[in-house]
């Protein structure tokens, strides 16, 4: 597997089980994220805020309902065309490159990850998808 020939979809293809969407581990919301869902479900940033939303320290993150699944979570996600950067860029995250062993870990609960697949290769799909969005 050479890596400049594979692509991001070559090595994640989402079975939209919903896992992910389940559990503590933090959606967090950019500024644009809290615009454009907002405007998407027809309410103002505060008001979004103030129901959908949770903080951490500062930080606001998406809430989750009592079943755990995130809030907008309904057998899909309800808000796929706007949903966080987040969300859009799973599992193509930072902490891939800080640390590959992520990885594999994230694989063991995301049936959608390709889980061996060669660190030189990974990175590179993790930095095309991350582009200029930084840090996630
Ligand atoms: S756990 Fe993986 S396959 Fe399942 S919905 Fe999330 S990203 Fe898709
Ligand atoms: S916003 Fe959508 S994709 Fe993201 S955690 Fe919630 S239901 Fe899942």
């Amino acid at each position: 597997m050479r890596s400049e020939t594979v692509n991001p979809e070559n090595l994640f293809k989402c079975r939209r089980c919903g896992a992910c969407c389940k559990g503590y581990g933090g959606t967090y919301l950019t500024d644009h994220d809290i615009d454009t869902i907002s405007r998407h479900i027809g309410t103002d940033p505060q008001q979004f805020l103030a129901h959908y939303c949770t903080l951490s320290g500062a930080r606001p993150l998406l809430a989750q309902k009592k079943d755990g699944y995130c809030i907008f979570w309904d057998q899909l996600c309800s808000i796929h065309p706007v949903k966080p950067l987040m969300c859009r860029k799973w599992p193509f995250i930072e902490s891939i490159i800080v640390d590959p062993i992520n990885w594999k870990i994230m694989a063991d609960s995301c049936p959608g990850i390709q889980a061996d697949v060669p660190v030189d290769v990974l990175k590179n799909c993790v930095k095309q998808m991350l582009g200029d969005d930084g840090d996630i």
